[in-house]
């Protein structure tokens, strides 16, 4: 069972093809997926989702690109959200939030009120927080060893700091997710990091539709988003966990065995048995917003 630590299953980019999307996912043996929100508007989306398939692990967070969009109810809404959860008695998290200094404008003081709120949210309740961090590196290893993490531990999506903080995140419980972007020729710094990362601490994603593998490399493709931005199809998961067991110089079987075995610490999930929602389902299908 593959696991995919980190996709965007909700983007509106997907609608017309979410359904053969996700008929290819199962066929090509994806047993867990973290689809995470990036803000208010698509929380319920994610919530939905996950009432819908067993293997998806919904997470709720404000993406550091869409923090000055929240609206003042916005830190309500994440708790209706994660209670809906708790309630059910679902594994889930918070996430994507993070900090981002690469996308302009930017207002970087409100950044790290907004990640912060929600890292304690995280903190206090013990759930896996998503974090994105570009550009904003020294920064965000700063926040993170002098306020509370959850004991589980955090993922660094996309993992794409430099290799000298790997052993300072680790240590303070992060694990490293890396997907099939990093296999472009030019990524050969980041191919290297996924080499050196401790194998108690690694994990495969997408981040679908973003960050598509090269084309070659893979059997999924989807055609461009209206504006013509190039869509990753999360199928093509399939495709790149040969293609990284190479680069981390393991078998396929022991890098899927692996990430599975980190994914259920982390996330709180069985990948061979899904979120496991009680039988019948949950008594309300939405997100409370
Ligand atoms: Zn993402």
């Amino acid at each position: 069972m593959l696991c995919d630590a980190h996709n965007h299953l909700q983007d509106e980019w997907l609608d017309p093809h979410r359904e053969a999307i996700v008929a290819e996912l199962r066929a090509v043996g994806v047993g867990a997926a973290v689809v995470n929100g990036t803000e208010e508007a698509d929380w319920q989306a994610v919530a939905a989702l996950a009432d819908a398939h067993r293997w998806v692990i919904p997470s709720y967070g404000l993406h550091p690109w869409r923090v000055a969009g929240r609206t003042p109810e916005w830190r309500n809404r994440l708790i209706a959200c994660l209670d809906r959860e708790t309630a059910a008695g679902r594994p889930h998290g918070i996430g994507e939030i993070g900090l981002d200094r690469w996308k302009k404008p930017y207002d970087f003081a409100d950044q790290q009120a907004v990640f912060l709120a929600q890292l304690a949210v995280a903190a206090e309740r013990n759930l896996p927080a998503s974090i994105h961090c570009l550009e904003a590196w020294g920064a965000l290893e700063e926040l993170l060893h002098r306020h509370p993490v959850p004991a589980r531990g955090f993922l660094l999506h996309a993992y794409g700091g430099p290799l000298e903080l790997v052993e300072r995140f680790a240590a303070r419980g992060a694990y490293f997710s890396f997907n099939g972007y990093f296999l472009h020729e030019r990524k050969a710094a980041r191919r290297e990091v996924f080499r050196q990362v401790p194998a108690g601490r690694l994990l495969i994603e997408t981040d679908a539709p973003a960050m598509p593998p090269p084309a070659a490399l893979t059997r999924y493709s989807l055609p461009p988003a209206p504006d013509g931005t190039a869509l990753h199809h999360p199928a093509s998961l399939a495709d790149v966990y040969p293609e990284l067991a190479a680069r981390r110089g393991i078998g396929e079987d022991a890098l899927v065995r692996l990430v599975a075995e980190n994914f259920q610490r982390l996330f709180g999930a069985d990948p061979l048995r899904g979120n496991q929602l009680p039988a019948g389902g949950l008594p309300w299908n939405r997100c409370p917003s």
